[in-house]
């Protein structure tokens, strides 16, 4: 579990947002387009939670809607940069989150 994320006033789900390409899915080389099963558990692990889940693209919303559908992941799917999320999940420096985990 994540027990530094825990406080007794934390009464809503986090909000985690996960970028697509890089971060979802590779984007270079051999593996171009072909899921990250690393991030994916990841994503499931918070949704599992009951966290929140949002998948965001800087390709646009429908990219970022095709992909979840192809990686059969359910999230809330949001133009990238529309909100601040608790935790924005990326494959590169972004400042987007209150937490921004770089993968
Ligand atoms: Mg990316």
């Amino acid at each position: 579990m994540y027990k530094f994320l825990e406080n007794e006033e934390r009464t809503k789900p986090l909000k985690i947002a996960f970028d697509v390409d890089g971060t979802l899915i590779y984007k270079c080389g051999e593996l171009e387009d072909t899921p990250r099963y690393d991030i994916i558990r990841l994503f499931h692990f918070f949704k599992d939670n009951g966290e929140d889940v949002y998948i965001w693209s800087g390709g646009g919303l429908d990219y970022a809607e095709e992909w979840a559908s192809r990686l059969g992941l359910e999230a809330t799917v949001v133009e990238k940069g529309c909100f601040k999320p608790d935790i924005a999940v990326d494959d590169i420096n972004v400042d987007l989150g209150i937490i921004n985990l770089r993968v």
